[in-house]
């Protein structure tokens, strides 16, 4: 198996004691030098309003070209990059970067559209981040309502009071929040009430556990409840068959994400998907 070194770019894995730890210096530099070679891209996955049919929003899901190894996904280096702080350049790139792919869209009257754009727990915590998602919607001319940032439940658990506040800020702003990953983390339903948040992320364990599982079917129809409840939108994460999508659609269901629709796809090619204006599920996702 291939692994990363920084300085040879690539080896083959020899076990031995100390191998996580010079895993973990070599992966460090590899992200440190892909920042500065712009190895990393960003692929986007449609985003369906289940009423009409149409292409709403992507997320913007960040990929590494690395030159030897290929495409490496971002479960593989995210986690890394928060731990030593480069996930706040390599975020400030994901924000402008995908901020600036859905104005050129909306300027080629490809819109209304939103762009997802997915935050860390590090980043929330930099005192610089309300600024800099000020300056880079002022750069790229983007709406503020058609950005919209994804959080997790958990990272909002260090400091809560601190979290609400900067949401708050966002909210002020214009740009919109989501809780993505919805259910897997283990904030309070208190803490949800008190959210200024307009979009709630059904995780995707739960769209699978949902056909065929009256427990899961019920998990989804009271998250969905919920949401709506507290009048937010709710997006179902992770759709891959008809029968979820069917599903979802009963239960009222505002948005899906999935690879029954799309997988994530580079710039050029949701353009030309944005171009045909439609998008039709796909019976086979394999
Ligand atoms: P996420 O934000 O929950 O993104 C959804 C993940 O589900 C994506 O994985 C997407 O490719 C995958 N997915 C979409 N539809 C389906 C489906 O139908 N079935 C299945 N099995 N999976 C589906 P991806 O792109 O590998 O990203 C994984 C996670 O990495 C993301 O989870 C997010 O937490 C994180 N991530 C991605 N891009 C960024 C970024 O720019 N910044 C930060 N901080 N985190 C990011
Ligand atoms: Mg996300
Ligand atoms: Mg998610
Ligand atoms: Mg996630």
């Amino acid at each position: 198996r291939a692994k990363l070194d920084g300085r040879n770019g690539v080896q083959f894995y020899a076990p031995h004691m100390n191998a996580q730890a010079s895993d973990r210096l070599a992966l460090e530099s590899a992200l440190r030098r892909a920042l500065h070679e712009q190895q990393f891209t960003l692929h986007f996955q449609p985003q369906i309003d289940l009423a009409t049919g149409r292409v709403v929003g992507t997320e913007a899901l960040i990929r590494w070209r690395h030159p030897l190894l290929g495409t490496i996904q971002p479960e593989r280096f995210i986690g890394l990059a928060e731990e030593t702080g480069l996930i706040v350049p390599i975020g400030a790139w994901v924000l402008q970067t995908a901020c600036l792919q859905n104005r050129q869209w909306q300027r080629s009257g490809l819109g209304p559209l939103r762009i997802a754009v997915n935050l860390s727990a590090r980043q929330l915590a930099e005192p610089g981040l309300l600024d800099s998602v000020e300056r880079v919607l002022q750069d790229t001319g983007l709406p503020p309502a058609s950005l919209e940032i994804e959080l997790t439940e958990s990272m909002m658990m260090g400091d809560i009071e601190s979290a609400i506040h900067t949401m708050a800020c966002f909210k002020r702003m214009g740009v919109k929040l989501s809780i993505d990953d919805f259910g897997t983390g283990y904030s309070s339903l208190q803490y949800l009430k008190r959210l200024p948040v307009d979009v709630l992320k059904i995780d995707r364990s739960f769209v699978q556990d949902m056909v065929g599982s009256a427990d899961g079917a019920a998990l989804v129809d009271a998250i969905i409840s919920l949401a709506h409840g507290l009048r937010m939108h709710v997006i179902a994460e992770g759709v891959e068959t008809i029968a979820q999508l069917d599903f979802l659609r009963g239960a009222g269901c505002d948005s899906v994400q999935g690879h029954v629709y799309s997988r994530p796809q580079t710039g050029e090619r949701i353009e030309v998907l944005l171009r045909a204006g439609h998008i039709e599920p796909k019976t086979s996702t394999a």
